[in-house]
């Protein structure tokens, strides 16, 4: 079914009802998605919506955000909780899984529903909402009495949708937690959000003796505009690390010129590579998967084609909660002779150390 006509109705305001997807036209009318309307959030923000071509049937863009009635499918092999949170919540709130660091998930609400989302169960008007202030008390006593956290991980939900006041009370409670040493946020709003990113939200994001890093989460080099970029420019200038967070999705970014370009217009922005996370097997979204024989030959050949700078890693959080598992396919292995076989970037092996 042809589309309205791009733009009808565009609002200032995030799309959040199929009702307003028709009016902006994203989606047909009688598209049958109140059905996933029901079981998943949906918001689109306005600088992500007019990244959107509603005349590419294929837009990368719109797979990430506009729902489909692929998500009705849940396949025998997805789970509620994909990558084991509730396994290890010692309290609301918090994610206890590698013993220096932890996750603060404060809120579970997002300026963007993606539909790959990992925690599609729990985010959204009706998520887990935001922590109460009690159990923002129990979860902070949990970091002060665990000496071995070193490193606390605010996520979500996004965490930078709070207010600068609520981000600085978060900063200021971790300021007075010796131990706690890094405090990092994993968000994707200075891309679908830039304008958020002023100066009384970075100011938020510091505290005394911690140092801050941001994981950045982009898919396709199409989210790196002109407004991203200058709200990614105002974080580092302050003094925040900056590192990528992307996720590999059929039909968005599972080709080598288009997660070259995503990792070459990270590192202009300085945004230095991290993970690149295999799709969790969350509920619906089995048409985002691609198989990880083809993953392991995708980030192969980002080997060949760029700079190390533009490499991330490739990562699987093993279902159940066991954590997460370099999958990238190694280059070397062991011939048996107390001898290794090295494979170059252009698929060559070689013997290590060489015959003499
Ligand atoms: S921003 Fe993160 S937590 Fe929010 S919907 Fe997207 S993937 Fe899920």
């Amino acid at each position: 079914m042809a589309l309205p006509s791009r733009g009808r109705g565009r609002s200032a305001q995030s799309l959040k009802t199929v009702e307003s997807l028709v009016e902006a036209g994203l989606v047909p009318e009688a598209s049958g998605l109140d059905a996933v309307a029901q079981k998943y959030a949906i918001a689109i923000t306005p600088t992500i919506a007019a990244l959107i071509d509603p005349s590419d049937p294929n837009d990368p863009i719109a797979r990430q955000f506009v729902p489909e009635l692929a998500e009705l499918v849940t396949t025998p092999d997805e789970r509620a909780d994909p990558i084991g949170d509730l396994t290890h919540s010692p309290v609301e709130g918090i994610v206890h899984r590698y013993p220096d660091r932890v996750l603060l998930k404060a809120v579970h609400v997002c300026p963007v529903y993606c539909r790959f989302c990992f925690r599609r169960e729990m985010v959204g008007p009706q998520g887990l909402g935001t922590l109460a202030p009690a159990a923002m008390d129990a979860a902070f006593a949990y970091i002060a009495a665990h000496e071995e956290i070193w490193e606390v991980i605010l996520t979500g939900g996004d965490p930078l949708v709070l207010s600068p006041r609520r981000l600085s009370a978060i900063m200021e409670r971790l300021a007075d937690i010796a131990h706690v040493k890094v405090v990092r946020f994993h968000t994707r709003v200075p891309v679908v959000e830039p304008e958020r990113v002023d100066s009384a939200l970075i100011a938020a994001l510091k505290a005394s003796g911690k140092t801050t890093y941001l994981a950045l989460h982009a898919n396709h080099p199409r989210e790196l505009t002109g407004a991203a970029s200058g709200a990614i420019a105002r974080l580092v200038d302050a003094g925040v690390v900056m590192l990528s967070q992307s996720v590999l999705l059929k039909g968005v970014n599972d080709d080598v010129e288009t997660l070259a370009a995503l990792m070459r217009g990270f590192v202009e922005n300085r945004v230095k590579p991290y993970y690149l996370h295999h799709p969790d097997l969350a509920p619906g979204t089995s048409h985002f998967r691609i198989g990880i024989a083809e993953g392991q030959a995708l980030v192969a050949a980002l080997r060949g084609r760029i700079s190390g700078l533009c490499q991330p890693t490739y990562i699987l959080d093993i279902p159940g909660g066991h954590g997460k598992a370099d999958i990238g396919a190694s280059s070397i292995a062991a011939n048996g002779d107390g001898c290794f076989s090295v494979r170059d970037f252009r698929g060559v092996e070689h013997r290590y150390p060489p015959e003499v």
